[in-house]
């Protein structure tokens, strides 16, 4: 076997990403932390947005040389281009996966660690002879709303806002929904996955805090009889580098621009790597933001604005007031951004990398889901953790401006977003550091994955 044949415990962990960004950074940063404790790691990947190994010199990376139909790789449906990668990946991440096995030492592959979206390689992985875990890039609340999800179909559950029993605080209006697909496509993929869980997996692993999700969690391990480790959150714990998939560099002028702002006094607004908006959508938020009196540091990608391929220009009343008190960029260096003593508010989409680095600064939330786990998300930040609160139902900037103004307030009370969001802070400082439950979690699952 290639590279980095030497492990202390001579046993070796095969990891297989999802090909897309936000699914990389995770399964890599894990991979560090396995590697730290001792193990061996080979990084199976598609060539489709395959990693850079240049960044990682303590994996080794072997392509599975899948071929991919057109209409896959073309295809504007998300959850039709999931199904489509698992059926063209499946036979050659088997394949690759035996070599593995028949070119290492006995037993010395000791686990295969797949993106819990690829559901057909549980399988693959059983038929080549290797115990799989899934590795969960989302929240544990969102997995286990897919776990119900084909039970609440089959049942014909439909009180869209009435809290759903076994998932509260979740409404139905809350569970995944994806634009550009329809329920049944959903449902379809949802089932795939879910069934694969508790066919052919030896465990999850979840990249979460038991703070946040504990009694997620302790429901996910009742409900598929596995083993979950909640090992998160990752970008804290783990000392693999970031920036997988990233669409854009990172534009750094905007930190000195936060230097010269005032202490917890801007509004920090990004929709992620893929969310957009609407025309209209678009110029309530700029009224809105302009409206609420409050500094902003603006992410404005590229065709973030449907129909646009550009970047918008702002309605010409607002212009004087985009450069005196606010600043837009392409692209930031987000964790920095959240991290830095003059952001005090994150208005966000609520992609599960977005909430946790927002948790983990003490940054309390304004919410604006767009689809897939992000209605999740939202719900908990604003009825579970309470840091945070729901931008408006409807677009609206006379409303919006106020409820930024509610967020930015000097003046709360114990139980207002910005106290919340900081205790949530100490809870994640508490489980990053020595002795803390990520570190036992991550014991725990190696001492696991070496028994399997
Ligand atoms: N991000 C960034 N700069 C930006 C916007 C986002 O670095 O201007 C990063 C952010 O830190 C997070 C990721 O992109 O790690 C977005 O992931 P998330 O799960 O929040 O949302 P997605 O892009 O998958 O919708």
């Amino acid at each position: 076997m290639a590279g980095d044949g030497r492990s202390p415990t001579g046993r070796r962990v095969v990891m297989f990403p999802f090909p897309f960004g936000s699914h990389i950074t995770p399964m890599l940063q894990l991979a560090g932390l396995l590697r730290a404790r001792g193990l061996a790691v080979t990084v199976l990947h598609a060539d489709l947005n395959a990693p850079d190994p240049a960044r990682h010199p303590d994996f080794t990376f072997v392509s599975i040389r899948e071929s991919l139909p057109d209409e896959v790789v073309s295809s504007p449906d998300m959850v039709e281009q999931m199904i489509g990668l698992n059926a063209a990946c499946e036979a050659p991440f088997q394949a690759a996966l035996a070599e593995l096995v028949r070119g290492g030492g006995p037993r010395e592959v000791a686990c295969a660690v797949v993106d819990g979206q690829w559901y057909k390689m549980l399988g693959a992985a059983t038929r080549a002879g290797v115990p799989a875990l899934a590795l969960r890039t989302d929240g544990a609340a969102t997995f286990l709303t897919m776990l119900a999800t084909p039970r609440l179909h089959a049942d014909g559950y439909d009180r869209l806002d009435e809290l759903v029993p076994g998932l509260e605080p979740l409404r139905l209006r809350d569970l995944i929904r994806v634009d550009g697909s329809d329920e049944e496509t959903v449902l379809r993929f949802i089932t795939r996955v879910t069934d694969a869980m508790r066919e052919s997996s030896s465990g999850v692993v979840v990249n979460t805090f038991g703070a946040i999700e504990g009694a997620e969690l302790a429901k996910i391990k009742r409900e598929l009889s596995l083993p979950a480790f909640a090992v998160g959150p990752l970008h804290l714990v783990s000392p693999a580098p970031v920036g997988h998939g990233r669409p854009y560099a990172p534009d750094r002028g905007c930190l000195a621009w936060l230097d010269a702002q005032p202490p917890r006094s801007v509004l920090y607004v990004s929709l992620g790597s893929t969310a957009c908006v609407d025309r209209a959508a678009f110029v309530e938020m700029a009224w809105g933001l302009a409206g609420s009196g409050v500094p902003f540091l603006w992410v404005l990608r590229p065709g973030s604005v449907h129909g646009a391929d550009d970047v918008l220009p702002f309605p010409e009343e607002l212009l004087d007031t985009v450069s005196c008190r606010g600043k837009v960029v392409g692209w930031s260096p987000q964790r920095e951004v959240l991290a830095h003593p003059a952001v005090g508010g994150f208005w966000t989409h609520c992609g599960w990398n977005s909430i946790m680095e927002g948790i983990c600064e003490g940054v309390p939330m304004l919410v604006q889901p767009c689809f897939a786990d992000q209605t999740v998300n939202a719900r908990y930040v604003t009825h579970r953790w309470g840091t945070g609160l729901e931008i408006g139902k409807v677009f609206e900037r006379t409303a919006m401006a106020r409820t930024i103004r509610m967020l930015m307030a000097r003046e709360q009370g114990p139980q207002a977003p910005k106290e919340r969001a900081h205790l949530l802070k100490m809870e994640a400082s508490r489980c990053v550091g020595a002795g803390g439950a990520a570190s036992l979690a991550l014991d725990d699952l190696v001492e696991y994955m070496l028994g399997l």
